[in-house]
Protein backbone atom coordinates (compact mmCIF):
# COMPACT_ATOMS: atom_id res chain seq x y z
CA UNK A 1 0.00 0.00 0.00
CA UNK A 2 1.32 3.35 -0.75
CA UNK A 3 0.40 6.30 1.84
CA UNK A 4 -1.07 9.38 0.00
CA UNK A 5 1.29 12.26 0.76
CA UNK A 6 0.22 15.84 0.54
CA UNK A 7 2.81 18.54 0.81
CA UNK A 8 2.60 22.37 0.77
CA UNK A 9 5.67 24.47 -1.06
CA UNK A 10 5.13 27.93 0.34
CA UNK A 11 7.44 29.38 -2.38
CA UNK A 12 8.26 32.86 -0.92
CA UNK A 13 5.53 33.49 1.54
CA UNK A 14 5.17 32.91 5.09
CA UNK A 15 5.75 35.46 7.90
CA UNK A 16 6.71 34.56 11.43
CA UNK A 17 4.01 36.56 12.44
CA UNK A 18 1.02 34.05 10.98
CA UNK A 19 2.76 30.66 10.98
CA UNK A 20 1.08 29.49 14.31
CA UNK A 21 -1.57 30.13 13.82
CA UNK A 22 -1.57 28.36 10.77
CA UNK A 23 0.56 25.01 11.76
CA UNK A 24 -1.03 24.82 14.91
CA UNK A 25 -4.96 24.62 13.08
CA UNK A 26 -3.18 22.43 10.29
CA UNK A 27 -2.15 19.98 13.29
CA UNK A 28 -5.94 20.44 15.14
CA UNK A 29 -8.06 19.86 11.29
CA UNK A 30 -5.73 17.29 10.15
CA UNK A 31 -5.68 14.77 13.63
CA UNK A 32 -7.22 11.87 11.83
CA UNK A 33 -6.46 12.63 8.12
CA UNK A 34 -5.08 9.28 6.09
CA UNK A 35 -2.69 11.44 4.23
CA UNK A 36 1.13 12.14 5.18
CA UNK A 37 1.03 16.07 5.47
CA UNK A 38 4.46 17.61 4.71
CA UNK A 39 5.02 21.74 5.04
CA UNK A 40 7.78 23.41 3.86
CA UNK A 41 8.20 26.72 4.48
CA UNK A 42 10.91 29.33 3.11
CA UNK A 43 14.44 28.51 5.47
CA UNK A 44 14.14 31.61 7.96
CA UNK A 45 10.88 30.00 9.22
CA UNK A 46 12.13 26.27 9.65
CA UNK A 47 13.07 26.48 13.33
CA UNK A 48 9.75 27.92 14.03
CA UNK A 49 7.72 25.32 12.16
CA UNK A 50 9.92 22.70 13.51
CA UNK A 51 9.13 23.54 17.38
CA UNK A 52 5.55 24.48 16.41
CA UNK A 53 4.80 21.24 14.72
CA UNK A 54 7.16 19.02 16.93
CA UNK A 55 5.35 15.96 18.50
CA UNK A 56 2.16 16.27 15.76
CA UNK A 57 2.05 14.31 12.82
CA UNK A 58 3.04 17.09 10.61
CA UNK A 59 6.34 16.95 9.27
CA UNK A 60 8.31 19.83 8.34
CA UNK A 61 10.70 20.10 4.91
CA UNK A 62 12.94 23.00 3.50
CA UNK A 63 12.68 23.99 -0.71
CA UNK A 64 16.45 23.12 -1.59
CA UNK A 65 19.80 22.43 -0.83
CA UNK A 66 23.27 22.27 -1.84
CA UNK A 67 24.96 18.87 -2.78
CA UNK A 68 27.94 19.23 -0.37
CA UNK A 69 28.37 18.94 3.61
CA UNK A 70 29.79 22.22 4.10
CA UNK A 71 31.76 24.61 2.12
CA UNK A 72 32.59 28.38 0.49
CA UNK A 73 28.99 28.12 -1.01
CA UNK A 74 27.56 31.63 -0.05
CA UNK A 75 24.07 32.00 -0.05
CA UNK A 76 23.60 28.04 0.44
CA UNK A 77 22.21 26.10 3.06
CA UNK A 78 23.42 22.45 3.00
CA UNK A 79 21.50 19.19 3.83
CA UNK A 80 23.36 18.02 7.03
CA UNK A 81 22.00 21.88 8.44
CA UNK A 82 18.66 21.26 7.80
CA UNK A 83 18.45 17.69 9.41
CA UNK A 84 19.97 19.25 12.36
CA UNK A 85 16.97 21.99 12.98
CA UNK A 86 14.86 18.82 12.41
CA UNK A 87 13.52 19.26 9.04
CA UNK A 88 12.64 15.59 7.57
CA UNK A 89 11.98 16.95 3.78
CA UNK A 90 13.31 18.57 0.79
CA UNK A 91 11.99 19.68 -2.27
CA UNK A 92 14.83 19.32 -5.37
CA UNK A 93 14.85 20.57 -8.75
CA UNK A 94 11.56 22.56 -8.58
CA UNK A 95 10.75 24.05 -12.14
CA UNK A 96 10.72 27.31 -10.29
CA UNK A 97 14.56 26.58 -9.68
CA UNK A 98 15.61 25.04 -13.08
CA UNK A 99 13.84 27.95 -14.98
CA UNK A 100 14.98 31.38 -12.85
CA UNK A 101 18.28 29.42 -10.89
CA UNK A 102 19.99 27.37 -13.56
CA UNK A 103 19.23 24.25 -12.04
CA UNK A 104 19.99 21.32 -14.59
CA UNK A 105 19.04 17.72 -14.29
CA UNK A 106 22.97 17.06 -13.02
CA UNK A 107 22.91 19.94 -10.34
CA UNK A 108 19.22 18.53 -9.35
CA UNK A 109 20.90 14.90 -9.01
CA UNK A 110 23.50 15.92 -7.08
CA UNK A 111 21.31 17.57 -4.65
CA UNK A 112 18.88 14.69 -4.03
CA UNK A 113 22.16 12.62 -3.09
CA UNK A 114 23.49 15.32 -0.64
CA UNK A 115 19.73 15.32 0.88
CA UNK A 116 19.89 11.76 1.38
CA UNK A 117 23.23 11.31 2.53
CA UNK A 118 21.96 13.45 5.46
CA UNK A 119 18.75 11.41 6.03
CA UNK A 120 16.46 13.66 4.50
CA UNK A 121 13.77 12.42 2.19
CA UNK A 122 13.82 14.29 -1.22
CA UNK A 123 10.34 15.20 -2.92
CA UNK A 124 12.19 15.25 -6.80
CA UNK A 125 10.03 17.58 -9.26
CA UNK A 126 10.00 16.99 -12.44
CA UNK A 127 7.79 18.56 -15.90
CA UNK A 128 7.08 19.32 -19.34
CA UNK A 129 6.98 22.86 -20.23
CA UNK A 130 4.12 23.72 -22.63
CA UNK A 131 5.99 23.72 -26.01
CA UNK A 132 8.14 20.35 -24.75
CA UNK A 133 3.76 18.87 -24.65
CA UNK A 134 2.51 20.92 -27.64
CA UNK A 135 5.29 19.29 -30.05
CA UNK A 136 4.97 15.60 -28.24
CA UNK A 137 8.06 15.54 -26.18
CA UNK A 138 6.16 15.14 -22.55
CA UNK A 139 7.13 11.23 -22.45
CA UNK A 140 11.14 11.79 -23.39
CA UNK A 141 11.22 15.11 -21.34
CA UNK A 142 10.20 12.62 -18.00
CA UNK A 143 12.60 10.27 -19.32
CA UNK A 144 15.28 12.19 -19.28
CA UNK A 145 14.86 14.23 -16.02
CA UNK A 146 13.79 11.36 -14.06
CA UNK A 147 17.25 9.24 -15.09
CA UNK A 148 18.38 11.22 -12.26
CA UNK A 149 16.56 8.30 -9.54
CA UNK A 150 18.78 5.66 -10.90
CA UNK A 151 21.55 7.36 -7.48
CA UNK A 152 18.82 7.71 -5.56
CA UNK A 153 17.36 5.52 -2.48
CA UNK A 154 14.12 4.89 -3.07
CA UNK A 155 13.17 4.33 0.85
CA UNK A 156 13.51 8.44 0.97
CA UNK A 157 12.53 9.45 -2.16
CA UNK A 158 9.05 10.82 -3.85
CA UNK A 159 8.87 12.11 -7.09
CA UNK A 160 6.61 15.47 -7.83
CA UNK A 161 5.41 15.71 -11.40
CA UNK A 162 4.70 19.50 -11.97
CA UNK A 163 3.95 20.36 -15.20
CA UNK A 164 5.31 23.25 -16.00
CA UNK A 165 2.57 25.26 -17.83
CA UNK A 166 0.07 23.87 -15.02
CA UNK A 167 2.43 25.54 -12.28
CA UNK A 168 0.79 28.83 -10.43
CA UNK A 169 -1.29 29.31 -13.90
CA UNK A 170 -4.72 27.90 -12.11
CA UNK A 171 -4.77 25.53 -14.83
CA UNK A 172 -4.00 22.09 -13.86
CA UNK A 173 -3.61 19.27 -15.94
CA UNK A 174 -6.73 16.78 -16.32
CA UNK A 175 -6.59 13.49 -14.44
CA UNK A 176 -6.16 11.51 -17.61
CA UNK A 177 -3.15 13.62 -18.31
CA UNK A 178 -1.96 13.50 -14.75
CA UNK A 179 -2.12 9.52 -14.79
CA UNK A 180 -0.67 9.27 -17.78
CA UNK A 181 2.27 10.87 -17.00
CA UNK A 182 2.38 9.17 -13.53
CA UNK A 183 2.27 6.11 -15.07
CA UNK A 184 4.67 6.47 -17.65
CA UNK A 185 6.89 7.39 -14.64
CA UNK A 186 6.62 4.46 -12.27
CA UNK A 187 7.27 2.65 -15.61
CA UNK A 188 10.84 4.07 -15.41
CA UNK A 189 10.86 4.05 -12.08
CA UNK A 190 10.66 0.28 -12.40
CA UNK A 191 13.18 -0.33 -15.14
CA UNK A 192 15.90 2.58 -12.74
CA UNK A 193 14.77 0.95 -9.23
CA UNK A 194 13.13 -2.32 -9.46
CA UNK A 195 9.87 -3.00 -10.15
CA UNK A 196 8.85 -3.44 -6.02
CA UNK A 197 10.41 0.15 -5.40
CA UNK A 198 8.90 1.67 -8.44
CA UNK A 199 5.57 0.18 -6.78
CA UNK A 200 5.60 1.29 -3.43
CA UNK A 201 7.60 4.89 -4.90
CA UNK A 202 4.79 7.76 -4.42
CA UNK A 203 4.96 10.13 -7.25
CA UNK A 204 3.09 13.31 -6.43
CA UNK A 205 1.08 15.72 -8.79
CA UNK A 206 1.83 19.30 -8.52
CA UNK A 207 0.54 22.29 -10.32
CA UNK A 208 -2.87 24.58 -9.46
CA UNK A 209 -3.91 21.59 -7.54
CA UNK A 210 -6.85 23.68 -5.33
CA UNK A 211 -9.81 21.99 -3.04
CA UNK A 212 -12.22 22.13 -6.36
CA UNK A 213 -9.63 19.65 -8.32
CA UNK A 214 -8.00 17.78 -5.61
CA UNK A 215 -10.76 14.76 -5.56
CA UNK A 216 -11.04 14.46 -9.49
CA UNK A 217 -6.90 14.25 -9.41
CA UNK A 218 -6.47 12.10 -6.13
CA UNK A 219 -8.37 9.39 -7.47
CA UNK A 220 -6.19 8.42 -10.08
CA UNK A 221 -4.48 5.26 -9.73
CA UNK A 222 -1.21 6.21 -9.83
CA UNK A 223 -1.61 9.90 -8.23
CA UNK A 224 -0.39 9.26 -4.79
CA UNK A 225 -0.63 12.65 -3.42
CA UNK A 226 0.05 16.21 -4.31
CA UNK A 227 2.52 18.91 -4.29
CA UNK A 228 0.43 22.37 -3.40
CA UNK A 229 1.98 25.66 -3.63
CA UNK A 230 -0.62 28.88 -4.31
CA UNK A 231 -3.61 27.33 -2.64
CA UNK A 232 -1.30 25.47 0.51
CA UNK A 233 -1.05 28.77 1.85
CA UNK A 234 -4.69 29.05 2.90
CA UNK A 235 -5.27 26.58 5.85
CA UNK A 236 -8.51 26.04 5.04
CA UNK A 237 -8.38 25.43 1.77
CA UNK A 238 -5.25 23.18 2.06
CA UNK A 239 -6.86 21.06 4.73
CA UNK A 240 -9.57 20.41 2.44
CA UNK A 241 -7.00 18.87 -0.43
CA UNK A 242 -5.95 16.87 2.37
CA UNK A 243 -9.25 15.42 3.36
CA UNK A 244 -9.89 15.07 -0.69
CA UNK A 245 -7.04 11.98 -0.59
CA UNK A 246 -7.21 8.98 0.09
CA UNK A 247 -5.49 7.65 2.87
CA UNK A 248 -3.72 4.72 1.53
CA UNK A 249 -4.02 3.36 -1.67
CA UNK A 250 -2.87 -0.35 -3.25
CA UNK A 251 1.04 -0.52 -4.32
CA UNK A 252 2.13 -3.21 -7.19
C1 LIG B 1 4.47 24.27 -6.83
O1 LIG B 1 5.03 25.32 -6.62
O2 LIG B 1 5.07 23.21 -6.63
C2 LIG B 1 3.09 24.30 -7.30
C3 LIG B 1 2.55 23.18 -7.67
O3 LIG B 1 2.46 25.52 -7.32
P1 LIG B 1 0.89 25.81 -7.57
O4 LIG B 1 0.13 24.81 -6.74
O5 LIG B 1 0.70 27.21 -7.09
O6 LIG B 1 0.63 25.63 -9.01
Amino acid sequence: MRRSLIAANWKMHGSAASIQAYLEALIEKTRDAGPEVVICPPFTLLPLAVLIAGGSAVEIGAQNCHWEEKGAFTGEVAAPMLAELGARWVIVGHSERRQYFGETDASAASRAKGAQRAGLSVIFCLGETLEQRDSGQTLAVLERQSAALAGLDPGSLAVAYEPVWAIGTGRNATPAQAQEAHAALRRRASELLGREAAGALRILYGGSVKPENAASLLVEPDVDGALVGGASLDVEGFCAIIHAAPGRRPGA
